[in-house]
């Protein structure tokens, strides 16, 4: 089962992405944690990208793509995987696609959280997770960003029919349940 789990910064994907990956018993790839933790190590990726995650801009799509044709190699993601944070251009969409053909392999399903924007802003400064990109500026740059570069990449998907909207407002076991209605269907 190869998953994409898909939404505005803010909509819960990392906590949904943590509990597909432990109920189905696939592994979790964000590429948002794989910077992240670049920059807490100081190596090379993470000098490279630090500006760029507290600006709350794109890493270039080149850099991404070829990370996660990178892991993806790794036997652990085999069986399958969901994504979290990727792709999140057309560009890496299209990459990421070539990517799948040449392996003779196909995405079973692209997930949509769907949250309004007012409650994005909120949620986001108020989990206090300490993120440096978690500032009120941050936020709205991540947001417009967002906007401009990620959400098309649904219609990229949707023109496959593999886009499945959930509802992404409730409590973190109702939104998991309609995702596993979803998945299951
Ligand atoms: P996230 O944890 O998914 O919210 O990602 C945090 C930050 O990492 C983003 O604001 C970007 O700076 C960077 N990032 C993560 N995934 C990507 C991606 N697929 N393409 C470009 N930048 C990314």
């Amino acid at each position: 089962m190869k998953l994409i789990l898909f939404g505005p910064p803010g909509a819960g994907k990392g906590t949904q992405a943590s509990l597909i990956s432990e109920h189905y018993s696939i592994p979790h790839l964000s590429t948002g944690e794989i910077f992240r933790e670049a920059i807490r190590n100081e190596t090379p990726l993470g000098k490279k990208v630090k500006g760029m995650l507290d600006a709350g801009e794109l890493v270039p799509d080149q850099t991404v793509v070829d990370l996660v044709a990178d892991e993806l190699k790794s036997d652990t993601y085999e069986e399958g995987y969901i994504l979290d944070g990727f792709p999140r251009t057309v560009a890496q969409a299209e990459a990421f696609d070539d990517q799948l053909k040449k392996q003779n392999e196909t995405l079973t399903a692209f997930i949509s959280l769907q949250v309004p924007e007012e409650e994005l802003v909120k949620r986001i400064l108020s989990r206090g997770e300490g993120r440096s990109d978690d500032t009120e500026e941050g936020v709205r740059n991540r947001l417009a960003v967002y906007e401009r570069e990620t959400r098309p990449v649904k219609d990229h998907y949707a023109a496959q029919g593999l886009v499945f909207e959930v509802n992404g407002i409730g409590t973190v076991e109702e939104i998991f349940s309609r995702i596993r209605s979803v998945i299951e269907k």
